[in-house]
């Protein structure tokens, strides 16, 4: 699984569409999808997963996009992406729905 494969199951979880789906459209057979879902917070129920991914990355500091991990600044706002490219992107996408 690519990297790139892996940020799209990220957004389209964060979409709500289920597995299948998702292992259609990236090529990648089901069950991978389901364990990195798995291993990943994006597991359950697809309106769930909407709902709680974001809320999962920020307690575990993780950006939504990419899922790396975010260095939090010691003082001021709360980083909620590692960079302004997944920013930008968490932006684009969510527009489309
Ligand atoms: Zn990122």
């Amino acid at each position: 699984m690519t990297q790139t494969q892996k940020t799209q199951i990220r957004i389209m979880r964060m979409q709500g569409m289920g597995y299948h789906v998702i292992a259609k459209e990236l090529c990648l057979k089901e069950n991978q999808v389901q364990l990195f879902c798995k291993t990943h917070g994006l597991a359950g129920d697809s309106d769930l997963v909407r709902l709680n991914y974001p809320v999962w990355c920020k307690q575990n500091n993780r950006c939504p996009i990419c899922g790396t991990k975010i260095d939090q600044p010691q003082t001021g706002r709360k980083k909620k992406f590692c960079s302004g490219r997944c920013r930008t992107r968490y932006c684009r996408e969510q527009k489309q729905y």
